[in-house]
């Protein structure tokens, strides 16, 4: 099939994530063909640099041979078994051990999904294991915050905090919100410290307002990915983090996308320094080469769920897949033995954070922030007062388009740019990135002037 026939039979039969399939149907999708390294290819050969590492996933790029062979021999050797009624297989084994080994100390046993968002939902499922087993099954509710993102199934969609997606279906009914800790969009005229500070106290007082006693558990990425890359303010997790010490209810953080290096740390609990009871994981663990998530359950939850007797009524066919734990093993094997995430931390990061930072210069920027391997971009009509473009954001998906065309894949979220690019990008990439990320600037002020 040619690209016209292609968009057409796409047009026809195919379903897209989070779409408006009526404006693609009248767009017509890109067909990316092939990628090497930090770089995809589309099907008229234009090669862009990849700004969003696939989704949040290739972190060592496209072109890890290592990988897609320990897939390979895999699927040869024992290309599907279950690990339930008493069954397992090795690379199930190799990869809990090497999980427990890269995760923090206290984490040490692992329950595998196909994904983020079932991950999530198993979180669900041992909370109120734990819970229960401890006879206290008042504990119920689990806080989260607003614009997080969780995933896509109804537990994973009724954990997130996207209004959107809420108005599409029943969220469940013991998951409450907070605010999240977006200064440049919610701050007003607090500092960003004490903003940080404010964010993390809604915490205790919802955990006030509905009683410690009823309260399950707490659920937070590091930084909200999906939601526009939201660096919470420096004072937040310290402030969180007491919180959470002070009332006996669990922590779950969500690392799908800042696990395994992002951050220059092995997890975003590393970076911030705090103790998650349940850690969720998934896109970067197999590079993105085969579908698979999981939960890395912390000493004090595991003790309970595995020490009590009787049966934990939750799996999925496809948990601890082999052919997606082999892949799991080729990657992280290659992320330790490489010193990658340490080129992040020392070098990496770094250097996108000073090129990074000039962006906010740009006349239609008001705040250009990074972390680790992640960028923000906030665009603006008015830098002194933040006023937006327009009321529905539009100039997000003005830009992306404009930066693709430009030969850099960003990603809109709103009017917020945002790029996490590949943990292997090179100094001279970033520059390209920046430099192509400027031009992308440029022309959405010239096509919205
Ligand atoms: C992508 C994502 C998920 C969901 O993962 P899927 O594999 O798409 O189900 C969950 N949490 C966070 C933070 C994510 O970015």
């Amino acid at each position: 099939m040619n690209k016209n026939q292609l968009q057409q039979h796409d047009r026809e039969h195919l379903l897209h994530p989070f779409t408006d399939f009526h404006d693609l149907g009248q767009q017509g999708t890109r067909v990316i063909t092939s990628a090497e390294g930090a770089y995809i290819t589309d099907i008229d050969g234009h090669q862009m640099l990849d700004g969003m590492s696939g989704l949040w996933c290739c972190n060592l790029g496209y072109s890890r041979r290592e990988i897609t062979e320990a897939i390979y021999e895999q699927l040869n050797k024992l290309p599907f078994y279950n690990s339930f009624f008493q069954c397992t297989t090795v690379p199930a084994i190799e990869l809990a051990d090497l999980l427990s080994e890269v995760t923090p100390a206290h984490m040490n046993n692992v329950f595998f999904t196909g994904s983020g968002s079932e991950a999530n939902d198993t979180n669900l499922r041992i909370i109120r294991r734990y819970w229960d087993l401890k006879e206290q099954p008042e504990k119920r509710i689990v806080i989260s915050r607003l614009n997080g993102y969780h995933g896509s199934t109804i537990g994973g969609a009724s954990l997130g905090g996207m209004s959107g997606m809420h108005k599409q279906f029943q969220k469940l009914d013991y998951i409450e919100h907070i605010q999240q800790p977006y200064w440049f969009g919610e701050g007003g005229d607090m500092s960003p410290e004490e903003f940080g500070v404010y964010a993390a106290r809604c915490l205790e007082e919802k955990i006030l307002q509905l009683g410690p006693e009823n309260v399950a558990a707490f659920i937070a990425e590091p930084i909200q990915g999906a939601g526009g890359v939201i660096i919470p303010p420096e004072t937040y997790w310290p402030e969180v983090k007491k919180i959470l010490d002070h009332y006996d209810i669990l922590f779950v953080m969500d690392e799908v996308i800042f696990g395994f290096g992002r951050t220059g740390q092995w997890f975003g609990a590393d970076y911030y320094g705090v103790k998650p009871d349940l850690m969720t994981f998934a896109k970067a663990v197999t590079n993105g080469y085969f579908p698979l998530g999981g939960t890395m359950v912390s000493d004090r939850v595991a003790e309970v769920i595995k020490s009590k007797g009787g049966e934990f009524t939750h799996g999925y066919t496809y948990s601890a897949h082999p052919a997606a734990c082999a892949a799991g093993l080729a990657t992280l094997n290659i992320l330790r033995d490489e010193k990658i995430i340490d080129n992040v931390r020392e070098v990496t990061a770094p250097y996108l954070a000073k090129r990074w930072a000039e962006l906010a210069d740009h006349p239609i920027v008001g705040e250009a922030r990074s972390l680790g391997l992640v960028g923000a971009l906030e665009l603006v009509k008015d830098k002194g007062s933040r006023a937006r473009f327009d009321d529905k954001c539009t100039a997000g998906g003005v830009c992306r388009d404009l930066s693709i065309k430009n030969g850099l894949v960003m990603r809109a979220t709103g009017d917020t740019m945002i790029i996490a690019p590949p943990l292997i990008i090179t100094t001279a990439q970033v520059d390209e990135l920046v430099e192509k990320a400027h031009r992308a600037l440029d022309d959405t002020a010239r096509a919205l002037a």
